[in-house]
């Protein structure tokens, strides 16, 4: 897998996207209103289909990491909530597992 892969799916044109929404709504009963919706959705999807994933930003967490320890309480990195057992808050609030938990920097 190279990052300078060149994508090779074709031209995206109004006509394609029509041609999508219109199977779709054949087969969907969908409300007038909503098709623009769709229409914006078929596109972007479209669009978005050669295109590497979006980098990933990157992960902020909701206090500085030196704070985020304190002889009180210990602060969750996700969500900045504050308490004395962050790996029951992180399991049950972020549903991550201890070991998910240490690689995005939850203190255990
Ligand atoms: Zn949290």
């Amino acid at each position: 897998m190279s990052d300078t892969a060149v994508s090779s799916v074709p031209s995206i044109t109004p006509a394609l996207v029509a041609k999508i929404v219109g199977n779709y709504v054949v087969k969907n009963k969908i409300a007038p209103a909503e098709v623009a919706t769709l229409i914006n959705a078929v596109h972007h999807s479209l669009v978005s289909l050669g295109k590497a994933a979006a980098p990933e930003q990157p992960r902020t967490p909701a206090v500085p990491i030196r704070r985020s320890v304190t002889p009180n309480y210990v602060v969750c990195l996700e969500c900045g909530w504050r308490g004395n057992m962050l790996r029951r808050h992180v399991h049950t609030r972020h549903g991550l597992t201890p070991e998910i938990s240490s690689e995005v920097g939850a203190a255990p």
